[in-house]
């Protein structure tokens, strides 16, 4: 039979015939060329028996000559699925970043075929099924030790009947090629192994969604207490060039108390990929001592990698995220940034000649970044077990205007919105959110839980958001007219503002104490500054003016509480409080005194 072959290149799509006696179909993936690059079917058109594709490749074209074969796989772009993907870097299309640095130094060289996930290896398994056992998609088969804290469940595929076990191997090490468990449906034999493969551009199945109670714990202030996500929720951050985009990623990839990571980077800068893929592996987790990259997979771009293949790991990496969500995990998928995948949308549909939409992104652009978010939740998974996939994705629209395409097709899809203004960043207040242009529709659910932490919690919140509301205010008056013009209780507004800018929202995320901020602390930390609130009203009821408050050392303590050790700040913020009692205390018994002696005089 005549073999299909190139008729055209345009850059990072390829045309070509197909002859009669092929089928082909939608997202099919085929090898292109001599050289077998990895590219996927986004185009057919059928003319009578002469069938033309149109061919994603992900990666880099040069070199590439019309009439070179093209090889067609009969199925759809997948992944594989098995122990020996965290702790380990990948590209868009799940070749491992490590393996090939051996063979062709740090970047990838075109059409090299390395496996995914390592065929040598011997891992511990532990089988936990017996002869006979009724099985189907979602049974646990067998569990492997993958990293030091990430127990692996080998799990029946969501696509394969149920059927009834006939062998199995005994407890003991195995490669992922090797057969664990054979079982039998509709008399068919079926074989299991350590690993499956899985289209991408699928969600894996579920039982049932749940809804969102419990916060994904960052440790970052801004966004716990104010703006929280959600475990199984979604939330971007938006902003323009240096508003901290890749160091709040980082953060939460670092801090966040999910199980697994699994973060998408798309190295905007020169060398930010390289950093990423040299730095991660040595960064320990503070909270539990192990190595960061034991709960950590990177699937990595780097500024060379062909544009397309950002598409592609967009999908790689929520496919990975939802396999380890169906092993009951709390699973976090980062990806930095969302638009530098869209701009590759925009790319790949101009060279396809679509009609181009808004900004010459393609008309689909919102449905493809929906059907991105929508596969983050918590839910029963087919074994029974919760898990979620959370979703964070970081936005750079050009010169920080938000109201551009990707943008605002994020906004209507994500239920938290982190808004980094350029502003807060070019003063250095960092994380540069926007307190009043952010939002987070998780804000209710979640309130039970933060009742837990302390039962005034909401409150202490939604308070502090009013005060800088009125801050906000305030300043724009101030602008005009100079503080003097103000009244003492506004001056106790801007005064306590304050506090809560600094002493609270901005945190260093490069101060070893600062860097992380938990829960009871974000609590004491706030909780003292509405307190200086409350005793700067009654201090100024009796007499007493706002700046001696201001000028006092218990002012500098509050902003300093930030950087206070962990163990420290509840005796410390009582000492605060106690400190601030005694000069309002101080303060109004002088005020009783002359008052009475005020009265002496009259009565005299
Ligand atoms: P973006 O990805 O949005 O272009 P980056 O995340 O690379 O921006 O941040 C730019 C710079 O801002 C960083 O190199 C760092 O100096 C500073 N920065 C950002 N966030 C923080 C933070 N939380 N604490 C301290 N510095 C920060
Ligand atoms: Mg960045």
């Amino acid at each position: 039979m005549e073999q299909p072959k190139i008729s055209e290149i345009r850059g990072m799509v390829v045309i070509a015939d197909i002859p009669p006696g092929y089928t082909v179909s939608g997202n099919e993936m085929v090898l292109v060329g001599e050289d077998k690059l990895v590219g996927e079917v986004v185009r057919i058109f059928r003319r009578g028996d002469r069938v033309r594709v149109y061919i994603q490749v992900y990666e880099d074209t040069t070199g590439l000559m019309v009439g070179e074969p093209v090889y067609l796989t009969g199925k759809p772009l997948t992944v594989e699925l098995g122990p020996g993907i965290l702790n380990n870097f990948f590209d868009g299309i799940q070749r491992p970043l490590e393996i090939i640095k051996k063979v062709s130094g740090i970047f990838i060289r075109r059409g090299v075929q390395a496996k995914p996930l390592d065929r040598s290896r011997k891992r511990d398994v532990e089988i936990k099924v017996k002869e006979g056992d009724k099985i189907g998609p979602g049974s646990v088969i067998a569990e492997v030790p993958e990293t030091s804290r990430i127990k692996h469940l080998i799990m029946v595929p969501p696509n394969y009947p149920e059927g009834t076990v006939k062998r199995v191997a005994g407890d003991g090490k195995y490669t992922i090629e090797d057969v664990i468990v054979t079982y039998e449906a509709n008399g068919k034999e079926y074989e299991l192994k350590l690993y499956h493969r899985r289209p991408v551009r699928r969600a894996r199945p579920f039982l049932k969604r749940y809804p969102s109670e419990m916060p994904l714990i960052t440790g970052q202030r801004v966004l716990d207490t104010f703006f929280p996500l959600a475990k199984g929720g979604t939330a971007a951050s938006p902003g323009g060039f240096g508003t901290g985009k890749t160091v709040l990623q980082h953060q939460l990839a670092k801090r966040s108390d999910a199980d697994v990571v699994v973060m998408v980077a798309c190295g905007e800068r020169g060398n930010e990929a390289t950093e990423v893929v040299e730095t991660f592996p040595e960064l320990v987790d503070p909270r539990t001592g192990k190595p960061l990259m034991e709960r950590t997979v990177l699937i990595v771009n780097t500024s060379n990698m062909p544009v397309a293949a950002r598409e592609a790991s967009i999908y790689t990496g929520v496919t990975i995220a939802e396999y380890y969500r169906d092993m009951g995990y709390d699973v976090l998928l980062l990806a930095d940034s969302t638009s530098r995948r869209a701009e590759a949308l925009r790319e790949i549909s101009s060279r396809l000649e679509e009609m181009p939409g808004e900004e010459g992104f393609p008309a689909y652009l919102a449905s493809r970044l929906a059907q991105f978010y929508e596969r983050a939740g918590r839910v029963q998974t087919l074994s029974g077990r919760v898990g979620s996939v959370s979703i964070v994705g970081a936005v750079s629209p050009q010169g920080s205007d938000f109201s551009e395409p990707v943008t605002q097709n994020t906004l209507k899809v994500v239920k938290v919105f982190r808004a980094l203004s350029k502003k807060l960043a070019e003063r250095r207040h960092y994380p540069a959110v926007d307190r009043l242009m952010s939002y987070s529709l998780y804000v209710d659910a979640l309130k039970p839980y933060y009742r837990k932490i302390a039962p005034d919690y909401p409150e202490i919140r939604d308070e502090a958001m009013k005060i800088l509301e009125l801050e906000a205010e305030l300043m724009d008056i101030v602008k005009i007219v100079g503080k003097d013009a103000l009244s003492e209780p506004q001056k106790a507004i801007l005064a306590t503002g304050r506090l809560i800018r600094e002493g609270f929202l901005q945190q260093n995320a490069f101060h070893e104490i600062d860097s992380y901020c938990p829960l009871e602390k974000q609590y004491r930390i706030l909780k003292t500054i509405m307190t200086f609130y409350h005793e700067a009203l009654r201090y100024i009821k009796a007499g007493g003016r706002v700046d001696n408050l201001e000028r006092s050392e218990v002012y500098g303590r509050i902003l300093r509480l930030k950087f206070v050790e962990n163990e420290r700040v509840a005796q410390e913020a009582q000492a605060i409080i106690n400190e601030l009692r005694k000069m309002v205390e101080s303060i109004v018994a002088s005020a009783r005194a002359s008052l009475s002696s005020l009265s002496v005089f009259v009565h005299v």
